[in-house]
């Protein structure tokens, strides 16, 4: 199983949901079977209680789940029909870690953040990503994993921990990062601190992220991916850019275009998936 994970800095709503569901296209144009995960770092066990004015519309899987609209990009996007598990909260995580705890299942241990809510964020992922979610009835080569909300929020702190440590269960070669930020555009300048400070954030984390990707209202210039790139200390190839387009669906054709599937596949070893031929 290899892992895409696409978490984001400097403001929600960044395009996370958008940027994970055109990479999870892309790789599926290639014949992999794609699935995904989104995590919501909120305590809320789903999003139906959620007011619509505070969350936006409620998106309803086919099992009844009541989640973030990612989860509806994601079903559009990959033609995948998700299951309520495919949406992980804080609020699921700890429902299940007291659960155990009540029944016992820790034999007297205290229980902690870290390792008893860490290892369960993990066994959830490795657990749901392994569910087949299209018509092949495969078990899924890639899973996308998106990470909702801003690095540095206290809710995320949990879940990056996890995922730094899935990161070392999958592997090398089966797991890659991509940092989606936000370049603001002021008085016609294309700025890019933000993206700076939020890329130092996500390292102190634990988090390195292999790919940035810039949002921005405008074209991203050569200058600002060359200024984003010497000094987040990345090549120019991990920068992708993706400014406002249309419709969304444009946004896989702009990530083709920057050929990130090829960067991708030089953290990802896509090579070792075997492909059958009527797939391609
Ligand atoms: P996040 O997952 O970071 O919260 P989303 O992917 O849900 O962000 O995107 C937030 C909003 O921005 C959505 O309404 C989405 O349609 C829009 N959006 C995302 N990327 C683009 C883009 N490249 N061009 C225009 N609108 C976009």
């Amino acid at each position: 199983m290899k892992f895409v994970l696409v978490s984001g800095g400097v403001i929600s709503g960044v395009g996370k949901g958008i940027i994970a569901s055109s990479t999870g296209l892309l790789l599926k144009a290639k014949g992999l079977t794609v699935t995904s995960i989104k995590i919501d770092p909120y305590i809320n066990l789903d999003a139906g209680t959620m007011a619509p004015t505070e969350h936006g519309e409620v998106y309803v899987t086919d099992d009844g789940g009541e989640m973030d609209l990612d989860l509806g990009n994601y079903e559009r996007y990959l033609l995948t029909t998700l299951t309520r598990d495919h949406n992980i909260t804080t609020g699921k995580i700890y429902q299940q870690v007291i659960e155990r705890e009540r029944r016992g299942d820790y034999l007297g241990k205290t229980v902690q953040v870290v390792p008893h809510v860490t290892n369960a964020i993990q066994d959830w992922i490795e657990r749901v990503a392994k569910i087949p979610v299209d018509e092949s009835g495969l078990e899924p080569d890639v899973c996308v994993i998106e990470l909702g909300g801003t690095v540095g929020d206290i809710e995320s702190a949990p879940f990056i921990h996890a995922i730094s440590q899935l990161q070392r269960r999958a592997g090398k070669g089966n797991f890659v990062q991509i940092f989606v930020s936000y370049i603001p555009v002021v008085q016609g300048e294309q700025k890019t601190k933000p993206t700076q400070r939020a890329v130092s954030d996500i390292r102190s984390a634990g988090l390195t992220p292999d790919l940035i990707a810039c949002r921005c209202d405008q074209p991203v210039n050569v200058g600002t991916i060359q200024k984003v790139a010497n000094m987040c200390q990345v090549e120019q190839k991990q920068i992708v850019a993706v400014h406002n387009v249309s419709t969304t669906y444009h946004v896989p054709l702009l990530l083709d275009k920057q050929k990130l599937l090829d960067t991708l596949g030089d953290f990802l070893d896509l090579k070792s998936i075997e492909i059958p031929a009527e797939r391609i």
